[in-house]
């Protein structure tokens, strides 16, 4: 079974109605890590609802946390805003309403595109509209306990002075310097690092903020939440989740949700990744070269617990291959290989909207890396799609939307993350070149061993080994010939193919050009 059901039939078992949710600090560039843990609660989402429960997806932005640190790819300027609620924090780029935004809108654009919809919760507007008043109540009134509990648990120890409630100081608008002197319900009264004094009534939305701690547990009860997924970092024994799992049930009084681990994603070469340290790819910028579909199937075809190394070079075009294939294989064009689990459900799941009735027409993606290099633009593509037999003259609008789309971001992995030897340019004018004789000669042999043949990769490959072997020419010297006057350099794609995707009369001209 696929995992997805599993955790579905685990929740079904306990009730029918489900919420789950997952969350983010949009503090930085959303990585696909993130975008794992939306992806894994969408699927068991979607696996309650196709078994007739009732289900709802949240996501939670804690867009109302403090900026701890300027990061790396922060201006020096942002030192003033450290402390400070990223909602409250001016964008970067200055476009977007907030800092948070910055962030969080092309996150958001990001789930659009690979089909997750979930419902958006902002805390910052929860905490302002007065949504945690009655949490961080109980949170004050038991300050005790969950003191107790954070420290047995997570086995450190906290201040004398803490109270389960970080005040924004009204003064200097930071979260991570006041501390509380009094507490006389409603009101806190604290002094400021800034040296500000004074008290907030708690009763006010929007005067501070409960510690990660306990602002998870009390966010579980007031969303209703049943089922929410962890990344193993906070999975860790005397963690968030350990803490958060005895604080809702001892002080909030509500069962604590079910869950699943999940492992990070590794970027090839790159390591574990955080956004933190720049090391991370941004989900935005992976979907910008990675077919959605595809990138759905990267954490649907592996267990949440099974670490995921992403290779952004030509592992690329392999996991494109292998969801293709899982393609044909789900539309019973092709025999399942051993190995391949759960693949109806897998190949269901990685669909962003819907099943197709009929399978999508296919293309191999690394002959669409080729063409988009001999020319860029979709209608020129199809033209040569079409002249060479590759699509059907009645392709559907629809078909050719995927084809198209998947296209741009063929060229989005070639501008972004292709390794320099699958990259290519059709020179508009002959390069410079001194050929030598035994070129010149290949060349002219060619030439007239083309005139007649039809113009298609196998002719075409067959005209230059043909060629190469009456002249006694090594093979890979007539490719190389070929390359260095169409290309300008030694190495080059699949010859056959590659030749037949340009015009007769371009490479007729050219050899012309070449042996003069
Ligand atoms: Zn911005
Ligand atoms: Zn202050």
């Amino acid at each position: 079974m696929h995992w997805a059901d599993v955790l579905a039939e685990e929740l079904l078992k306990e009730k029918k109605k489900h919420v789950l949710a997952t969350g983010i600090t949009p503090s930085g560039p959303i990585h696909i890590g993130n975008m794992r843990e939306i992806l894994t609660t969408d699927a068991v989402y979607r696996s309650v609802l196709s078994k007739g429960g009732d289900a709802n997806l949240i996501y939670v932005a804690d867009d109302f946390d403090p900026l701890r640190k300027v990061y790396p790819y922060l201006p020096k300027t942002y030192e003033k805003y450290v402390g400070m609620p990223i909602s409250d924090i001016p964008c970067p780029c200055k476009k977007h309403k907030s800092y948070a935004d910055h962030y969080l809108i092309s996150f958001l654009n990001s789930l659009k595109e690979v089909g997750v919809r979930p419902e958006v919760h902002r805390a910052s507007l929860m905490y302002k509209n007065g949504e945690y008043n009655e949490a961080i109540k109980i949170a004050m009134d038991n300050t005790d306990k969950i003191k107790d509990i954070i420290q047995k648990i997570s086995k450190r120890q906290l201040p004398k002075d803490w109270i389960p409630f970080n005040i924004r100081c009204e003064k200097c608008k930071k979260m991570t310097n006041a501390k509380a002197v009094l507490y006389d319900y409603p009101y806190i009264e604290y002094i400021c690092g800034c040296g500000y004094e004074g008290k907030v009534d708690i009763t006010k939305g929007g005067v501070g903020k409960l510690p990660w701690r306990v602002d998870w547990p009390a966010r579980w009860k007031m969303l209703g939440v049943t089922f929410e997924p962890f990344g193993k970092d906070l999975g860790t024994v005397g963690g968030a989740r350990d803490t958060g799992e005895r604080i809702v049930e001892e002080i909030y009084d509500y069962p604590a949700p079910k869950y699943t681990v999940y492992e990070f994603i590794m970027l090839k070469g790159k390591g574990a990744m955080h956004s933190s340290k720049g090391t991370a790819l941004s989900a935005e910028e992976m979907l910008k070269m990675t077919p959605p579909e595809v990138l759905r199937f990267l954490i649907m075809n592996n267990q949440p617990g099974k670490h995921i190394v992403f290779d952004s070079g030509l592992g690329l075009l392999n996991l494109v291959d292998e969801y293709d294939k899982l393609e044909r294989v789900y539309f019973g064009k092709e025999e399942p290989e051993k190995g391949m689990k759960d693949l109806e459900k897998t190949y269901e799941l990685s669909q962003p909207e819907g099943i197709k009735k009929k399978m999508p027409y296919q293309l191999p993606y690394r002959h669409l890396v080729t063409l988009v290099q001999i020319d860029p633009s979709w209608s020129n593509i199809k033209n040569i799609l079409l002249r060479t037999n590759q699509i059907p003259k009645e392709l559907d609008k629809e078909n050719e939307r995927h084809l198209k789309q998947r296209a741009e971001h063929a060229k989005n992995w070639l501008d972004i993350f292709a390794p320099e030897m699958v990259k290519f340019e059709v020179k508009k004018q002959i390069p410079k070149l001194k050929l030598q004789k035994d070129q010149i000669e290949f060349l002219k042999s060619f030439k007239d061993n083309i005139s007649s043949i039809k113009w298609e990769p196998e002719d075409i490959h067959n005209a230059i080994y043909e060629t190469s072997e009456n002249l006694n020419i090594p093979i890979k010297a007539s490719f190389k010939t070929i390359y260095q006057i169409i290309l300008g350099q030694e190495k080059g794609p699949r010859a056959g193919f590659f030749l037949s995707n340009l015009d007769k009369n371009f490479v007729l001209k050219r050899i012309e050009e070449a042996v003069k």
